[in-house]
């Protein structure tokens, strides 16, 4: 990935997504912003406690690095994917952004989804993270991008490829030619599991095939014990659902490892901060 720097901010882009013109899409690092701690940067969850005015301050700085508007579905750590579009009656050519937005985040705000797919320009999806996979997806054929929330539940319900066939379906999205990226997430080294996460992912054997799941012995001497790779099971369900592995860019990054650029729920003394992921079109 390539880091750019910004007002107030810096952020991370993969470089295959970083060379379609029109799309614009960033990994937030929390370095910037004007939070405190135990949120300290570019904290965006107004929803683990930081002051409501400061993440508002934040919000504003990823708009103006992005130079879109952002939009959002509450997530629940699920596996179900939502459609973002202006209402049918709004107006696209319409100059005045708060006629179409604000009904546009309205309806969001009342919907539960964990993957969100587009093909309009003029807002960016967005989602903070702290440990969840944020995977990126564009259909250069089509226009049409999506933006995953993929915790180990929604990995464990086949996510990924649930949002693929929703592209497919609504776009006609081929897998072949998608574009993705995967960004910073819990690593193996730091996402200790249990006997019980795995049973789930064996219960939907597409996400059982493909976790990354490794048993060693715990740092401390405590046993052996069962961790999990995010990513990595995120890259199987990708290349499964048909994604060209070359067309796969995967950032590298652990949360708990590097908490100097990212907040990790499960590595950091709670509470913690939440970093932003965006993808959009701009019109
Ligand atoms: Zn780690």
């Amino acid at each position: 990935m390539r880091t750019q720097q910004a007002d107030f901010c810096e952020y991370l882009q993969f470089e295959h997504l970083a060379a379609v013109p029109g799309l614009t899409h960033a990994v937030f690092t929390r370095r910037g912003g004007f939070s405190a701690a135990p949120y300290a940067g570019l904290n965006l969850s107004g929803v683990t406690g930081d002051d409501l005015a400061t993440v508002r301050r934040n919000r504003e700085t990823v708009i103006a690095a992005l130079g879109l508007p952002l939009v959002g579905t509450l997530t629940v750590h699920g596996a179900e994917v939502a459609a973002v579009e202006r209402d049918a009656d709004a107006d696209v050519e319409t100059t005045n952004e708060a006629e179409w937005l604000e009904p546009l985040r309205a309806r969001l705000r009342q919907t539960r989804a964990d993957a969100m797919i587009a093909d309009q320009a003029g807002f960016a999806l967005c989602w903070a993270y702290g440990d969840c996979a944020p995977v990126l997806l564009f259909d250069p054929r089509h226009h049409a991008f999506a933006m995953i929330h993929a915790g180990w539940r929604g990995t464990a319900r086949a996510i990924v490829p649930r949002t693929i066939a929703a592209m497919r379906d609504r776009y006609g999205t081929r897998p072949g030619e998608l574009l993705a990226g995967i960004g910073p997430a819990i690593g193996a080294c730091c996402y200790e599991t249990s006997a019980e996460v795995r049973a789930t992912f064996a219960a939907e054997p597409l996400a059982g095939e493909c976790a990354h799941f490794e048993e060693r012995p715990r740092a401390d001497g405590q046993g052996m014990a069962l961790y999990l790779d995010v990513a990595a099971s995120n890259e199987a369900q990708l290349l499964a659902a048909g994604v060209a592995a070359e067309h796969i860019e995967t950032s590298g990054y652990c949360t708990g490892c590097r908490t100097d650029l990212f907040y990790s729920h499960r590595r950091e003394p709670k509470p913690s901060g939440r970093f932003a992921v965006a993808i959009g079109l701009r019109t």
